[in-house]
């Protein structure tokens, strides 16, 4: 069947235009309208403590939009649980509006047991599917609120080696959720040969437990020049990253945005000295929409179809019927009911069969009594007859015998009768 419900599509034939219509103005159209309404972005950041997370969002959106965290005295209390913590900001760029919201789960990682510190981040997650389905399940859907986390930036610690058990584990259960994005923290700690052995460990671990992470596409059909720019930030995945969002001076005299080292300045805005600028390049300036495309059309696609799936909404001609919780509840009360009245039927037709059962039993005995009782009225009878035959022939005077006597003598002793001499 076609996927348009067995709607045969019209043949289409290419039609040269005799002059200008003007839809070709239809993307600045659409560009237009996009701006005006402003565009919404949400991003979480996990990974522990320490490894420069608000840093990086502030030196991504060039704002102080990440307050910095103070480091709790040793002597404090701290929490035990991953909490989830989330912060929008308006920002603008060349007219452009954008609502950012940061998703942080501080704790992350940061306990003696991390089992299931990956949990309440997922459920964080489906709750803001669970709210955008909500809202699709309206009357009135005419403006849905996307809160949905578009993109997840895990970051990885430096440490050189390879992924570690906390790390695999979070992106297991987070990859078919989340768009995830995988960067090593400052990695200005590290010499570009240990970055690049430890880019292929953690590419390769990815790999072995088949972990999906986000992987910019590169379309055929665009100008070279972007196809080699999306490549070249596939290369680069999982991107190193140094953050900064103070200015320090260069020692030949420029002033960026950096790390001051006794042994020379790290730029952040450098490609040579970090990746930082192709993780923006994809996170905001490329792919930011496809992020959010991603989100909808394959994740959150996924989440829904399961969870219809799960409350027992089946397909219907390759689209899903549309769920209503109240239509559902009555659905069920409606299903509940029919399965009773279907029981007591069956309980109706089970006494039912009982009762007559029983009758026919009660039936055949009394038939059995009568069929007894006729027998026996009929033998008496027969005697009867019998005796008042024999009674006729004694009192018409024939002589009897002294054996015939005395075999009727026997004979009427036995029924009762006393033979008159
Ligand atoms: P968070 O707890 O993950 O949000 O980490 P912060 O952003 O608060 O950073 C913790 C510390 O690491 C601060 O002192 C930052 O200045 C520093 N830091 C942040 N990014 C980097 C980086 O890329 N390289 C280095 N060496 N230090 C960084």
């Amino acid at each position: 069947m076609s996927s348009n419900g067995g709607v045969a599509a019209p043949a289409l034939a290419r039609k040269k235009l005799m002059g200008y219509v003007g839809f070709a103005n239809l993307p600045n159209q659409v560009h237009r309208k996009s701006v005006r309404k402003g565009f919404t972005f949400t991003c979480m950041v996990v990974g522990e403590s320490g490894l420069g997370k608000s840093t990086l969002i502030n030196t991504l959106f060039n704002s102080r939009l990440y307050p910095r965290k103070e480091v709790p005295p040793p002597h404090q209390e701290r929490p035990k649980t991953v909490a989830i913590e989330s912060i929008s900001a308006d920002i603008e760029e060349s007219g452009v509006r954008l609502r950012l919201t940061v998703v942080d789960t501080p704790g992350f990682g940061d306990f003696v047991n991390n089992d299931d510190s990956w949990k309440p981040i997922v459920d964080n997650i489906e709750s803001r599917f669970d709210a955008y389905l909500e809202q699709e399940n309206r009357v009135n859907r005419a403006k849905l609120v996307d809160n949905r986390v578009h993109a997840c930036l895990y970051f990885v610690q430096p440490t050189g080696h390879a992924l570690r058990p906390i790390d695999i584990e979070f992106m297991r259960r987070l990859h078919q959720k989340v768009n995830l994005i995988p960067v090593i923290a400052k990695s200005d700690t590290m010499t570009d040969e240990e970055i690049t052995q430890f880019k292929a460990r953690v590419l390769n671990d990815i790999a072995h437990h088949r972990i999906e992470i986000f992987h910019a596409p590169v379309y055929d059909n665009e100008d070279e020049e972007t196809i080699a720019e999306n490549e070249e930030i596939v290369r680069k995945i999982p991107f190193a990253v140094v953050g900064s969002d103070t200015e320090i001076d260069t020692p030949d005299g420029r002033r960026v945005r950096g790390r001051a080292y006794p042994w020379g300045v790290i730029e952040v805005d450098n490609e040579e000295h970090c990746d930082f600028v192709k993780l923006r390049q994809m996170l905001i300036r490329s792919h930011m929409e496809e992020l959010k495309e991603h989100t909808h059309e394959v994740l959150y696609e996924k989440y829904r179809s399961e969870k219809l799936v799960g409350m027992g909404v089946t397909q219907d001609h390759s689209v899903f019927k549309e769920v209503n919780p109240a239509a559902k509840m009555a659905e069920e009360r409606a299903l509940h009911e029919a399965k009773l009245q279907k029981m007591e039927n069956e309980m109706k037709l089970v006494f039912q069969q009982k009762v007559a059962e029983k009758e026919a039993k009660l039936k055949q005995s009394e038939e059995e009594l009568y069929a007894r009782h006729r027998e026996m009225r009929d033998q008496l009878e027969k005697q009867r007859l019998e005796l008042e035959d024999k009674k006729r022939r004694l009192e018409s005077g024939r002589p009897l015998t002294p054996e015939k006597i005395n075999a009727y003598q026997q004979q009427t002793k036995k029924k009762g009768f006393s033979l008159r001499n």
